[in-house]
């Protein structure tokens, strides 16, 4: 372990050093590297808002592309593997959504479902959550057929060398349809208006793929199974006629975007247009001194468990930076 820092909470014991909120890879990381430099992190690890405790990869199978597991390694395994790991180096960990933060006084009071904290420093690592078309048989077939991740899911045996579809006509959609076209046998790009959102760079990689094939002014209504129950379709409609038909695909893609979970900054940080929260490169810090960010709540590009994890870690290593110098 490492030394001990002399923090501000050492004067003020009802003052935590760092509270953290978020239990995904950036929370758990961020409180294994703030609980071994000895701040006592207080975790909240949410309980209904913004997900679930441990964060996204508690809704995904396997995980292939997390370092250290050549084998991969299930979400909900990897994720139990991070939570142990932070509460062994002295952790406290709160099953409990924070509900309100103020961070315009320091101290910040961050508020909880159950409890009301004191906090020097906080890192926010609320996460995003990937958008859903809400179709009628869409838990059904969330991580059986339907992904929002084309990085993470399109190699894996389900959708190898398949027909797939993506519905968007954005940057997001794009981009996965043309992942996607490293493993597929074809993809679909289903897209609800008369033409592409995206960049034109993007839309002209988009049109001279011979492996895409654009469906305008189509919506997708539901999927479609075989007898095994396994899925083999997507059931369309044209937004012009009304008129619906089966679309052959073994996969659905959402390419709807993300929404950062970022609610509780509202009016506090500064946020982008998009609601992602700006941090300042390479350090996590927000616009406001003591507050830093990690994870998908400020990452709108990368969106991956290990860039999630690096954020967190280097959020952690800013705090202690941060409490040392403001001792
Ligand atoms: P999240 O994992 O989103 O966690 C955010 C946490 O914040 C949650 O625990 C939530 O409960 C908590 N929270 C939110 N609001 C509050 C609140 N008010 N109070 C308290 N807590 C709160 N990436 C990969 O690298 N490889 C993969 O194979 C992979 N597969 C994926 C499969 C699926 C189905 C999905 C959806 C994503 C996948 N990803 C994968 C992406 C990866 O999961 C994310 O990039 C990563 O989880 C982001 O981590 P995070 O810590 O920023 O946030």
């Amino acid at each position: 372990p490492k030394a001990s820092v002399e923090t501000p909470a050492a004067a003020d014991k009802s003052v935590e050093n760092v509270v953290i909120i978020g239990s995904g890879p950036a929370g758990y990381t961020a409180a294994i590297y703030a609980a071994r430099a000895n701040l006592k992190p207080v975790v909240f690890e949410g309980y209904q808002i913004g997900g679930v405790p441990g964060g996204q990869l508690m809704t995904t199978t396997e995980v292939e592309n997390f370092p250290g597991f050549p084998d991969g390694i299930t979400g909900p395994d990897l994720m139990d593997r991070m939570r142990r790991q932070a509460e062994r180096w002295g952790a406290e960990l709160f099953q409990e959504d924070v509900e309100h933060i103020d961070v315009k006084n320091n101290p910040f009071t961050i508020q909880s479902s159950e409890r009301e904290v004191k906090c020097h420093s906080l890192i926010f690592a609320t996460g995003a959550t990937a958008k859903r078309l809400r179709l009628p048989r869409e838990d059904e077939f969330w991580s059986r057929g339907i992904s929002a991740c084309a990085i993470c899911d399109g190699a894996s045996p389900l959708f190898k060398r398949q027909v797939l579809a993506v519905v968007g006509g954005g940057d997001t959609a794009t981009e996965e349809a043309l992942y996607l076209t490293k493993y597929a046998r074809h993809v679909h790009l289903l897209v609800r208006k008369d033409q592409l959102r995206a960049s034109k760079a993007m839309q002209d990689r988009v049109y001279n793929n011979p492996n895409i094939t654009l469906h305008f002014t189509t919506e997708a209504v539901d999927v479609v199974s075989n007898t095994k129950g396994q899925m083999s379709g997507i059931l369309t409609r044209s937004v012009d006629t009304g008129e619906e038909s089966v679309l052959e695909a073994k996969g659905l893609f959402y390419g709807i975007g993300h929404s950062p979970n970022s609610q509780l900054l509202h009016g506090q940080v500064k946020l982008d247009s998009s609601g992602y929260v700006l941090v300042e490169e390479g350090t996590g810090k927000t616009s406001v001194e003591g507050v830093f960010a990690a994870g998908d709540v400020q990452d709108h590009e990368w969106r991956q468990a290990i860039t999630a994890a690096g954020s967190g870690c280097i959020a952690a290593l800013s705090v202690e930076r941060y409490l040392v110098r403001n001792d």
